[in-house]
């Protein structure tokens, strides 16, 4: 399987041939995280559809098909990490896509366990989930572990003209620079190893993420097309990056 090129970014290619490759999407019994599995399976992959709910996975397994497998995995609950974990032999490709959103407030307007909540999801579980896992994608040939961010967590826009609501939805996008910075150092830490580790921005998509994204007409598979892209990243391709859903780099 060879992808596409990207359409802005002249990020290209992957490496050949991903039978008997094997790939585990966290929460991915939904939304971009589903399109992303049907997306690998399609390619070629075997496919560990991560759901922290047994019957929500089993219908996404089954809607998906192919040769997906549903991994009962709560990225916040450390029992069921471990649980997983010990499922998985080997693993080359790593997405983690669990997230969960929080409301527009402000950090003055926010309080700590707000932020707590949501970052247990979306930075302590991708360390569980990573730490978990990298005994599996040591395993690998070709490991690669995907991030799904947001361009809402770079600092660069932020700080810049872009975002009219400066300041809101400080927990969701603080934990999204927080797994930025993550990013930026599992690459370096797992460079020797020679799994690449990086980050997406996907886009405004119709999803249950939050009414924002409910409203959106953004369609979830051309996000997923942007972490597949990654995902099948070639030895010679980037790490410790960050990209939007086209391919395109994206400020930290
Ligand atoms: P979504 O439709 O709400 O899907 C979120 C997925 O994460 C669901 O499968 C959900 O499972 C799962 N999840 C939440 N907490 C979990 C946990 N503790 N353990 C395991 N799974 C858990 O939202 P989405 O838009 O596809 O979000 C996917 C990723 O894209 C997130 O990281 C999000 O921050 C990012 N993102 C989305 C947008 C957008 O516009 N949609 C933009 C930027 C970034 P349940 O069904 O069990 O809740």
């Amino acid at each position: 399987m060879r992808p596409e090129s990207a359409a802005g970014g002249g990020l290209s290619g992957s490496f050949d041939g991903v039978e008997n490759l094997v790939a585990l999407v966290t929460g991915a019994n939904k939304g971009i995280g589903k399109e992303i599995a049907r997306q690998l399976t399609d390619a070629g992959f075997t496919v560990y559809v991560g759901s922290r709910d047994a019957a929500r996975g089993e219908r996404a397994v089954e809607e998906i098909g192919g040769d997906t497998r549903l991994l009962v995995l709560d990225v916040a609950d450390d029992a069921s990490v471990a649980d997983a974990a010990r499922q998985v032999g080997t693993l080359d490709i790593l997405v983690n896509n669990a997230g969960i959103s929080g409301d527009d407030k402000t950090p003055a307007q926010e309080n700590a366990g707000t932020f707590r909540r949501i970052y247990e999801t979306n930075v302590f579980g991708v360390v569980a989930v990573t730490n978990a896992f990298l005994p599996a994608l040591r395993r690998s040939a070709h490991p690669r572990i995907v991030n799904i961010s947001s361009g809402t967590g770079s600092l660069s826009w932020s700080a810049g003209p872009q975002f009219p609501h400066r300041g809101t939805y400080a927990a969701y996008r603080s934990s999204k620079a927080a797994l930025n910075a993550l990013t930026v150092y599992y690459a370096h830490a797992l460079a020797a190893d020679g799994i690449k580790v990086n980050a997406l921005a996907p886009g405004l998509r119709r999803t249950d993420l939050n009414a924002t994204a409910a409203a959106s007409d953004g369609d979830p598979a051309e996000a997923a097309a942007g972490a597949v892209r990654l995902a099948l990243l070639p030895d010679d391709g980037p790490s410790g990056e960050f990209f939007s859903w086209d391919g395109t780099p994206v400020p930290w």
